[in-house]
């Protein structure tokens, strides 16, 4: 029996490399479901060559173009955002790889996770956002949430086979990004296309900017927190410019375990994907002789103030960390467009985090209104600025 995998954000760089992933292993897995929201193009290729039985393109006004080319195909089409929500709770789904950007995630993972499919999580900042929330429905439901992004999944790897040995902390690596080692000063004046130069790593334009930022690995930490159960002060970030060492667990004996390769999504993906078993593949094989130092430092936490905020907002609980994402991702599309410069961002985070309302214990809805107050918020406050 093929495992049939729902991919949320299939036309995408998570999404991309996990039809690869696919392609090169059809007797494991089968596509189920693709969803896009505005590449109705490479969607319909994808549709065509993978053959789900449905897909979603977000965007409303593409629903014509897209249902067209796959008229002939027994593939049911559908648009909108509600669609994008409950077409993961069809019954011939096995697991919901989840690789759209953004809160945007948020809703169609509670629903996959309540229509009880395993999760192959990347969207992290469904995590960010509402962990609390995410970790409680997943237990009720018994699902299952593996970890994409490569940190965790280093995390996760380390922990095979240790059963209830206890976590004394954890160690995410970070690559520091195209600024690392650069002041304030030369950081006020960077252009977004130095930005979206990460050295090595090639994904999406939003977790690209979040990388210079460090609020990557801020979003990290929470994400770390809720997949491990983990206190803020078991979670330590180093930065290690070769991203040969993904991540490292440290237990109560002193020993520490580190999960190491050649960067490359498709591992963590298929890790994801196929657990608890590792599939052959033929992805270039890491040669210490080619690394003869890995280097580690601190991370800066005065200059990349977000990893500082992620730390600070991990402690506070509540909505705090909801009011970041949402700041986060209107500031990081600001930048963007260049209506703001990147130091700006963390301005942004910081005044919506002081201005927004703080609910200790919030429901949905809570976050659902947290994401849209601190959006206008963050919005009308660089209209001003502009
Ligand atoms: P991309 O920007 O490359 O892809 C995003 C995907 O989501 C696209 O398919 C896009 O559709 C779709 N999408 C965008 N906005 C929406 C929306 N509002 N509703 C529904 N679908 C939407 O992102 P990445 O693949 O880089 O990242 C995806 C997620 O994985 C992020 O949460 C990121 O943090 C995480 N991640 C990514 C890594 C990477 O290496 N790229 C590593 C670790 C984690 P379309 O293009 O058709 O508009
Ligand atoms: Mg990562």
């Amino acid at each position: 029996m093929k495992k049939r995998i729902a991919i949320l954000g299939s036309t995408g760089s998570i999404g991309t490399q996990a039809l690869e992933v696919i392609d090169a292993n059809p007797d494991i897995f089968g596509v189920a479901v693709l969803t896009a929201r505005d590449n109705a193009d490479l969607l319909i290729q994808q549709a065509i060559q993978f053959r789900p039985k449905e897909v979603v393109i977000g965007n409303e006004k593409l629903f014509d173009k897209v249902d067209a080319a796959l008229s002939s195909y027994s593939i049911q089409v559908y648009s909108g955002d509600s669609a994008l929500v409950s077409v993961v709770e069809a019954e011939d789904i096995d697991m919901v790889l989840t690789a759209m950007v953004g809160y945007a995630g948020l809703l169609p993972t509670i629903h996959a996770i309540k229509a009880g499919k395993d999760i192959a999580l990347a969207n992290k900042e469904t995590l960010v956002v509402a962990g609390e929330l995410i970790t409680s429905l997943a237990k009720q439901h018994e699902v299952n949430i593996y970890p994409v992004d490569s940190e965790h999944s280093a995390i996760f790897q380390c922990l095979a086979g240790e059963g209830d040995n206890p976590i004394e902390k954890i160690i995410l690596t970070a690559s520091g990004g195209p600024f690392r080692g650069k002041d304030r000063a030369f950081l006020a004046d960077v252009t977004k296309q130095q930005a979206l130069k990460h050295p090595n790593w090639s994904m999406g334009a939003k977790i690209t900017i979040d990388s210079a930022t460090l609020m990557n690995k801020g979003l990290e930490v929470i994400e770390a927190k809720w997949l491990f159960d983990l206190r803020a002060e078991q979670i330590d970030v180093i930065v290690h410019p070769q991203s040969i060492v993904h991540s490292l667990v440290q237990f109560e004996d002193g020993s520490i375990k580190a999960q190491m390769g050649l960067p490359d999504m498709k591992l963590p993906i298929q890790y994801a994907m196929h657990y608890p078993f590792r599939l052959k593949s033929s992805f270039p094989r890491f040669n210490f002789i080619d690394y003869p130092s890995l280097t580690f430092e601190k991370p800066d936490l005065d200059t990349f103030q977000n990893l500082a905020i992620a730390y600070q907002v991990l402690e506070k609980g509540g909505n705090a960390a909801c009011i970041v994402n949402a700041a986060n991702e209107i500031a990081v599309e600001a930048f963007l467009q260049d209506k703001i410069g990147f130091l700006g961002i963390s301005d942004v985070i910081v005044e919506s985090l002081a201005k927004i309302e703080y609910i200790g214990n919030p429901t949905y809805s809570d976050y659902v209104q947290t994401n849209e107050a601190t959006r206008r918020f963050a919005s009308e406050m660089i209209q001003v600025k502009v």
